[in-house]
């Protein structure tokens, strides 16, 4: 068998297809990130952060332009009627791009100060948008504007896209990053990347509690993700957790053992289910985005 699996528990085989190899659907990017698939389009979208554009890639093999100039776009989801929803460090902003191409800010501050630089976003089932706020957006002119932080804190916002409410749910991180809630959206799991500029930050991946209220408790280290650090992550259909590190995919079961890896030539920053039959596991890494057929979603 190839080296492309690291199977630490048995259970990773049913989530795996054993014989598939790791596809670079394209390259050539300075930093992907943010993959989403589309099913009314049938597409996959993705992000190349300081090339500042959000491309197209289609099962035929296609990858065309689908918004160029995207203001530093970096992590995207779908909302509950398709929209795509982009956080974007140029504009320190979440925007939502509607059904004629044109994009409404769903939130660019808080209290009154601007926003860090929006990493990543995930809706909820009640509609209510999740997102994180660290400051890679501007700590250089590389992945957005430099400029000093005018928040006290990196938080997870709760923001309501219908009023525009936003509150902070979680202000203890370094640098919150990806986040997914599990199946039944009692548990959110929250990416710590701060270790990419200190050493001493833990690379974890945290969860909590989601209260009827929609705040969150019961903080605790969900996994410890090396070597580098987590960055996005998704949840498939029996609650597993894929996070990104270095030089893998990791796959860990709701109780948080490691259930086994796929490594990557380049290292990822994030990672989608879809493609046509539900089969494809996209990895944004580096300069590609790679594809793998998986069973997880089956
Ligand atoms: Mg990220």
């Amino acid at each position: 068998m190839s080296n492309l699996y690291d199977i630490r528990d048995p259970a990773f085989r049913t989530l795996i297809q054993i014989n598939a190899s790791l596809m670079t659907l394209s390259t050539g990017h300075l930093w992907t990130e943010g993959p989403v698939w589309v099913p009314a389009h049938q597409c996959l979208y993705f992000s190349d952060i300081p090339n500042q554009r959000i491309h197209r890639w289609t099962p035929d093999g296609e990858v065309t332009m689908f918004r160029d100039r995207s203001d530093f776009a970096n992590g995207n989801t779908l909302d509950a009627q398709g929209r795509l929803i982009t956080c974007q460090h140029g504009t320190r902003s979440v925007v939502r791009t509607e059904p004629d191409g044109s994009l409404t800010t769903l939130a660019d501050s808080y209290e009154g100060k601007r926003l860090n630089s929006p990493n990543d976003v995930v809706e909820k089932s009640d509609g209510t948008v999740w997102f994180t706020d660290p400051t890679y957006g501007i700590m250089s002119n590389y992945e957005g504007y430099a400029a000093t932080p005018e928040q006290a804190a990196r938080c997870v916002f709760r923001l309501h896209p219908d009023t525009g409410a936003l509150v902070a749910v979680a202000a203890g991180f370094n640098q919150p990053n990806g986040l997914a809630f599990s199946l039944d959206e009692k548990t959110l799991y929250v990416a710590e990347s701060g270790r990419s500029h200190d050493p001493d930050v833990p690379a974890v991946l945290r969860a909590f509690d989601v209260t009827a209220d929609n705040t969150l408790t019961n903080q605790r280290d969900f996994a410890q993700i090396e070597p580098g650090i987590p960055d996005g992550l998704r949840v498939d259909r029996r609650g597993n957790i894929w996070v990104s590190s270095a030089d893998s995919v990791q796959c860990f079961a709701p109780g948080g053992q490691m259930l086994g890896r796929i490594r990557v030539p380049e290292v990822v920053s994030n990672l989608a289910f879809g493609g046509p039959r539900g089969t494809h596991l996209f990895i944004t890494a580096t300069s590609s985005v790679y594809a793998l057929h998986v069973n997880a979603m089956c």
